[in-house]
């Protein structure tokens, strides 16, 4: 159904001008996860003042053990939208439970379902009745058909305005968090009409890696990139190491610049 076909590339529309796919290169940034006001507040104004106009933030976090930061919940989404609102951003954040959707919707312009359930099918199903965007990560451990089926499940319900995310597969490598598989790109492309994008904070881990793999989206033909920027990363309570402070982001921001002129 949502196969390449003569229909053409899919551009998903959020309004105000902001779109992902077609012509855009569309950068998403924010902090891994939401964690006060002030935080989501200076972040938002800062990138919002860089024109990056897509704003992530975690409220209900997919962490490794149970007495880790588990997210704000519901009042993070405020805090996040709140923000957002204030500087013309849209907001994505990521849902674990379907129960969550209908008190999230309000707060959220796209879903993520993230890595660890790409394929909880129940979430993808009830994901795929609403008639927001919804940012469909890769499992870190799926092929490319698992993953195209993946959003399948969500278009089978009616929505298909998905934008399928990037973000590295487990391999044996352990210097990076994840080996960044950045050939699915024209692969995705041959085979899907969706969006697709690169996350290299989690296809990385590691911050200093996110310039050249920004770098090499682009040049390879992503629709964008997600990346995780905190206000003091060293103070994260969740992905401090693979986070950029501002200055580093507005650097990444002219490197996109000056090469999409290339290309
Ligand atoms: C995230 O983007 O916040 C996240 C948890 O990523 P992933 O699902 O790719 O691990
Ligand atoms: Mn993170």
């Amino acid at each position: 159904k949502i196969k390449n076909d003569e229909r053409g590339k899919k551009i998903i529309d959020l309004g105000n001008g902001i779109k992902i796919g077609g012509d855009e290169f569309t950068v998403i940034a924010g902090p891994c996860s939401v964690e006060s006001e002030e935080q989501i507040e200076l972040t938002a104004q800062t990138l919002g003042s860089m024109d990056i106009r897509i704003l992530r933030g975690g409220a209900f976090k997919p962490r490794t053990s149970p007495y880790a930061f588990q997210g704000l919940g519901l009042e993070g989404l405020k805090l996040l939208k709140k923000a957002g609102e204030k500087n013309n951003m849209k907001i994505v954040s990521e849902i674990m439970d379907p129960r969550d959707l209908e008190a999230s919707y309000d707060f959220i312009d796209i879903f993520q379902i993230g890595s660890r359930n790409m394929q909880n099918f129940a979430l993808l199903k009830e994901v795929g009745k609403f008639d927001k965007p919804v940012l469909l990560k890769r499992g870190m451990a799926s092929t490319i058909k698992e993953w195209l089926m993946a959003a399948e499940y969500i278009a089978s319900e009616g929505n298909d305005k998905i934008v399928l995310c990037e973000r590295g597969i487990r391999t044996f490598e352990e210097y990076t968090r994840n080996t960044l598989d950045l050939s699915v790109v024209p692969i995705i492309k041959e085979l899907s009409n969706l969006p697709i994008i690169i996350d290299p904070s989690h296809g990385t881990g590691r911050k200093e890696l996110i310039k050249p793999v920004t770098r090499a989206s682009v040049a390879i033909g992503a629709d964008g990139v997600m990346i995780e920027v905190h206000p003091n990363p060293c103070e994260a309570l969740s992905d401090g190491e693979q986070s950029l402070n501002f200055n580093e982001m507005k650097e990444i921001l002219s490197n996109i610049k000056a090469l999409r002129g290339c290309i």
